[in-house]
C-alpha cells in the first residue's frame, strides 16, 4: 500500500473511533462530493436516499433548525468564523428527530472559487442534547419548586406574626417589635410611645350577643386603631382577647395621649353593624407611656402602659389615662 493509502486507512480509523462522519461539498456547484453514509445509514436512509445536493438536506432537516445552518455556513463563508460549528436535527426514516452536530471548513480560501472544497465532519449528539434538555426540564422544575416554597415560607411567616381573627400584628410580633423599637429609640434618643387599649365590659358584649358577634367587635375596634395610626411606621397588634398595643415611633408623651384621646372618642362614636338589624357601640379605655430615663425599655412600657390601663378602667372606663412622672 502507498503512502496516501496508508494515511487514507489510518484516517478512516481515526473517525470511526471518534464517531465522525466525513461529508464533503462543493459550494459553487452545490453537489455533494462525498455523503456522510454512516449517519444516513443510522436513520434508516439507503445508500440512493442519501442526499446528493447541499439543498436536499433541508427537506429533512428540522425547520428550526434549518436557518442556524444556513447563518453558520454564511458566516464561514463570508470569513466571519474561523470554522463552520452548528447542531441541528434531522428527521429519521421513521419520523424520529434525531440532533447531530457539524464541523467543517473551506479548505480553498485562497482560491478563485473558494468553496469547492467545503470539508467537514457530522457526529451523533443526540444524548447529549437529551441530557441537556431533560437537566432543563430538571432545573425549570426545581425553580418552580423554589419559588413554591419562598411563597409558602412567606405565608408561613406572615402567618405566624398575624392575629388570624383581625388580620393586624399578634403578640409576638408586638413583642419583637416593640424590643427593636425600644432599643433603636434609646441609641438614637428618640421618642417612642406606647398605647395599650381595652375593650370596656366586653365580657358584657359576649354574654348578651355571643362570642361570633364579640368577634366582630373586636375586628371592629382593631380597624379603628389602624385607622387612627400613621401606615407603615405605627405599629397595630392584638395583645390580648381584646385588648391592643399600638406603638408609636418619634412620638412624645403628649403627642401619645392626644392620638389616645382621638382614638378613643372615635372607638365611642363608631356604630359597628354587627348583624343584620343589630348596631353596636363600645367604649375603650387607653394606658399611655412613654420612653424616659426611668422607663427604657419595651419590657418597662408595656409594665407602664398596663399600669395606666389599669388607672383609666379605675377612673371610669372610655377614657385615656396617664401615669404621672
Ligand atoms: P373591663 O372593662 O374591665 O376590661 O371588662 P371586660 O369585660 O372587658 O374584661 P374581662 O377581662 O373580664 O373580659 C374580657 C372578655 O373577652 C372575656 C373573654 O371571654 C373575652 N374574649 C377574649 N378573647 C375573645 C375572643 O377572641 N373573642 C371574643 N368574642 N371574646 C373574647
Ligand atoms: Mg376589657
Ligand atoms: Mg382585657
Amino acid at each position: 500500500m502507498n503512502e496516501s493509502g496508508v494515511n487514507k486507512e489510518r484516517l478512516e480509523l481515526a473517525l470511526e473511533a471518534a464517531g465522525l462522519d466525513l461529508w464533503e461539498n462543493n459550494l459553487v456547484t452545490g453537489e455533494v462530493t462525498r455523503k456522510v453514509t454512516k449517519i444516513f445509514a443510522e436513520l434508516g436512509y439507503s445508500e440512493d436516499e442519501a442526499v446528493s445536493y447541499v439543498d436536499a438536506i433541508f427537506k429533512i432537516v428540522h425547520p428550526d433548525d434549518v436557518p442556524n445552518i444556513k447563518a453558520a455556513v454564511h458566516d464561514h463563508v463570508t470569513g466571519r468564523s474561523a470554522q463552520y460549528r452548528c447542531e441541528f436535527r434531522i428527521r429519521a426514516k421513521d419520523g424520529r428527530w434525531v440532533w447531530f452536530a457539524n464541523y467543517g471548513k473551506i479548505m480553498d480560501r485562497d482560491q478563485a472559487e473558494s468553496g469547492q472544497r467545503f470539508i467537514g465532519v457530522t457526529f451523533n449528539i443526540d444524548d447529549r442534547k437529551r441530557r441537556e434538555s431533560e437537566l432543563a426540564a430538571a432545573n425549570r422544575k426545581l425553580t418552580r419548586q423554589n419559588e413554591l416554597l419562598e411563597k409558602m415560607n412567606l405565608m408561613l411567616q406572615s402567618l405566624s406574626t398575624t392575629d388570624p381573627l383581625t388580620g393586624i400584628a399578634n403578640r409576638r410580633r408586638i413583642m419583637d417589635m416593640g424590643v427593636s423599637e425600644a432599643q433603636r429609640a434609646v441609641r438614637l434618643g428618640h421618642p417612642l410611645s406606647l398605647l395599650v387599649v381595652d375593650i370596656d365590659l366586653f365580657k358584657q358584649v359576649n354574654d348578651t350577643w355571643g362570642h361570633p358577634i364579640g368577634d366582630r367587635v373586636i375586628c371592629a375596634v382593631a380597624d379603628a386603631c389602624v385607622r387612627s395610626v400613621r401606615r407603615d411606621v405605627d405599629i397595630v397588634g392584638r395583645i390580648g382577647g381584646e385588648e391592643f398595643a399600638l406603638i408609636l415611633p418619634e412620638t412624645s408623651e403628649n403627642q401619645a395621649y392626644q392620638l389616645a384621646e382621638r382614638l378613643c372618642a372615635s372607638v365611642a362614636a363608631l356604630p359597628i353593624a354587627a348583624c343584620d338589624n343589630l348596631v353596636l357601640s363600645v367604649t375603650v379605655s387607653i394606658g399611655v407611656a412613654t420612653l424616659s430615663s426611668s422607663c427604657t425599655s419595651f419590657r418597662d412600657l408595656l409594665i407602664r402602659a398596663d399600669r395606666a390601663l389599669y388607672g383609666a378602667k379605675d377612673s371610669g372606663r372610655n377614657c385615656v389615662y396617664l401615669l404621672p412622672a
